[in-house]
């Protein structure tokens, strides 16, 4: 190869170096997250399949749709948004984590879950959680689906379209007809989440995780130069940042959550 072959390899290592770099600022959900990334979410959202809601996008990376690539609607999406959606795909990131801390979990949205069959959002009780509940988290599910559990129902909720309780009643006010049939319907999408994303799921040990004495023994080995035992925690605690993954095979994402046998 001659010199100009080996230099338009290096540039176009350079060039997925910065799409990576930006990926990774945009998958950062924190408080801290760049404004691009704001703006590249509203790009993203108007170039959404358009049998998708608006209202219930949050980000593709963590919810069932993906923009369009191809065809009129990648205008709006603009070189630099699809340059960093290319290289997403060419090294597959996705929300790969092996397993999620409840609090994680809890944070995902509650509208095209990566965990849930496909249900329509066409009935009366969720386009009331959308538009009048404002739900957007798996977190403001569970919530609202609180009373609807017949071991969690305060004294006051009965479960008919008539309830008064305290709940009901300032749930009115916000505009909803029918409080219960909301709450019945939070709890059967919550119910549908698959075990791995699915914070109602009781959180075993992580038995990966290393114990304090490993930890120990692992520390007197560097210092000594010897043999140190991975630390193979897998469990993604804080945000959903760390939980995505590049180079993962989607077909191989299991929806079971990993324990150690
Ligand atoms: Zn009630
Ligand atoms: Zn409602």
């Amino acid at each position: 190869m001659d010199e100009g072959g080996l230099n338009l390899l290096n540039i176009k290592a350079q060039n997925e170096a910065i799409e990576l770099t930006w990926l990774r600022s945009y998958l950062d959900l924190t408080p801290k997250r760049p404004m691009w990334a704001i703006v590249t979410d509203i790009l993203i959202s108007a170039a959404a399949p358009p049998g998708t809601l608006a209202i219930a996008r949050m980000n593709m990376f963590i919810q069932k749709w993906k923009p369009s690539t191809r065809g009129p609607r990648v205008m709006i999406l603009g070189d630099e948004t699809l340059r960093m959606l290319k290289i997403t795909k060419k090294y597959n990131t996705n929300l790969g984590a092996i397993r999620l801390s409840t609090n994680v979990k809890a944070k995902l949205p509650s509208w095209y879950h990566p965990g849930t069959p496909p249900r329509p959002l066409t009935n009366v009780a969720t386009k009331c959680l959308l538009k009048k509940h404002k739900v957007s988290t798996v977190a403001e599910l569970i919530k609202l689906a609180n009373k609807a559990q017949a071991q969690n129902r305060s004294q006051d909720h009965i479960p008919a379209l008539t309830c008064i309780c305290r709940d009901c009643v300032h749930e009115r006010l916000g505009g909803c007809k029918n409080p219960h049939a909301c709450a019945e319907e939070a709890l059967e999408r919550l119910h549908e989440i698959a075990p791995k994303y699915n914070p109602l799921e009781i959180e075993l040990h992580d038995n990966l995780s290393l114990t304090h004495r490993r930890k120990m023994s692992n520390k007197n080995a560097q210092d000594r130069g010897g043999d140190i035992l991975l630390d193979p925690t897998i469990t993604c605690r804080n945000s959903l940042a760390e939980c995505f993954r590049t180079f993962v095979d989607p077909k191989k994402l299991s929806l079971t959550p990993a324990y150690h046998q």
